[in-house]
């Protein structure tokens, strides 16, 4: 079967539903196919996450992550209560557990200042007010955090799709991308879609694909495997509200931290241990290819040779589990190994420089004919709603339609 359409998504998590919806809200005769590998929609990332909406408390003003995660927050949270999908407010605090992270904790206040997040200072006796199990000689508080469902948001992203006439294709992986000319062509296995615009928002595989459209990027895709514990029923009102440590600020994670879902159940982590797999979501699985091009990739060694202290520690505490529960014990003193059971996990999409760095910020590249989405890290999964009009944008320049990129930047502040 063949089809021409005007804008292809390759990828079926948040952030290339929330595209394939931004581009036909601003133009409903354009015609958009989504194609998902998976029989579902938010299979990886955007399923298996902490399910935060974050505040823009971290990001360095200025960044795209920083204009794209406050207003996304608010945006999402009113997707949400639209779409009947469970929200709720919670605020969240960050605990310094120790002098030497004071600094750290400043900058982040200063941060959050500048990106228009609302931040309380609190002292040792407000966080025990707060949250009397957590220990902490200083703090800070966010009240624009809230608690949804984002495999729950997909699901309500692609009912609204089909509403808007987009053509939905789960169990259709991208298998060969033929590039040049007016339109690229996409083949899965019971299509072959010739698209003007190929917009490529395949998470965990999304440098692979833009080889594959004829894109050179200069960063490539490491997976850095998140795991969660669980809190054992009886323990989990050992917070009230999420508690997050101050993170490091040399990394692009946020720390192991206790969340209280909307189900009642009270999820701990994730860490951040190099995974052995793309789609490597427990020790075992492991993926000989992926592993000999890592041993010849320079931007790979050069990771291992920058953070292997911190690679080691991380990967100790997930194969020792008091290791584990000891660095738990430093925010939540009373929780013990007997509270805590393993639970699921989630795989992120890093994004590492020619030189192995990480990168931080998230990271579009534009090719003629198509709009590569190459680090949708956390906060993407809040600012989905943003990431997504601002490529919708792109995909309208793409398509000769200035105006409407004007607007749809204009409408959603970007
Ligand atoms: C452990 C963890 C915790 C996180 N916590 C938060 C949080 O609390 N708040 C937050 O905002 N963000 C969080 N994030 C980040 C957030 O989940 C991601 O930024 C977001 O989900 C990225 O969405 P995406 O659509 O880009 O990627 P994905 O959801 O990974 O979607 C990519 C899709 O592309 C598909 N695909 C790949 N290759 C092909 C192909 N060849 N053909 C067809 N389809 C293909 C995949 O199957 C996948 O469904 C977290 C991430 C992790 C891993």
């Amino acid at each position: 079967m063949s089809e021409a359409v005007d804008v292809v998504v390759i990828g079926g998590g948040v952030v290339g539903l929330a595209t394939a919806r931004a581009v036909l809200r601003a133009d409903p005769r354009r015609t958009v196919t989504v194609v998902e590998k998976e029989d579902q929609w938010g299979a990886h990332q955007s399923g298996r996450n902490s399910n935060v909406i974050h505040s823009g408390l971290y990001y360095r003003p200025g960044s795209l992550k920083a204009r794209l995660a406050r207003a996304g927050g608010e945006a999402m949270i009113r997707y949400c209560e639209q779409h009947d999908v469970p929200v709720k407010r919670t605020g969240k605090i960050v605990v310094a557990t120790a002098k030497s992270q004071l600094p750290g904790l400043e900058l982040l206040a200063q941060r959050g200042e500048a990106n228009g997040v609302t931040v309380r200072r609190l002292d040792r006796g407000e966080i025990a007010e707060r949250e009397p199990n957590v220990a902490g000689i200083a703090a800070l508080a966010v009240a624009e955090t809230a608690m949804t469902d984002f495999a729950h948001v997909c699901r309500a992203l692609a009912g609204e799709l089909t509403e808007l006439g987009a053509t939905l294709r789960t169990n259709a992986p991208a298998l060969q991308i033929r590039a040049g000319g007016e339109r690229t062509v996409v083949h899965t296995p019971g299509a072959e879609i010739r698209a003007r615009v190929l917009v490529n928002c395949a998470g965990l595989h999304s440098d692979r694909i833009a080889r594959a459209a004829g894109h050179t990027p200069t960063v490539r895709i490491m997976p850095f495997r998140g795991e969660y514990t669980e809190v054992r029923p009886g323990r989990r009102d050992v917070v009230s509200n999420p508690v997050y440590p101050v993170p490091d600020p040399d990394l692009p994670f946020l720390g192991v931290h206790i969340t209280p879902m909307l189900d009642g159940s009270v999820h701990v982590g994730p860490n951040a241990v190099p995974a052995l797999a793309r789609e490597g979501y427990r020790w075992r699985d492991i993926d000989p290819r992926m592993l000999t091009d890592m041993v010849r990739d320079p931007a790979l060694r050069g990771l291992a040779r920058r953070y292997w202290r911190y690679g080691v520690a991380e990967m100790s505490r997930s194969l020792i589990s008091p290791l584990y529960v000891r660095e738990v014990r430093k925010l939540v003193p009373t929780l013990d190994a007997k509270d805590l059971r393993r639970h699921t996990s989630g795989v992120r999409a890093q994004a590492v420089t020619a030189t192995g760095e990480l990168v931080d910020d998230f990271v579009i590249d534009r090719t003629p004919g198509a709009i590569h989405l190459l680090n949708a890290p956390s906060p993407a999964a809040t600012s989905s709603l943003q990431i997504g009009a601002h490529i919708a944008a792109d995909a309208f320049s793409h398509l000769g339609d200035d105006d409407l990129a004007r607007s749809v930047r204009d409408s959603a502040a970007i």
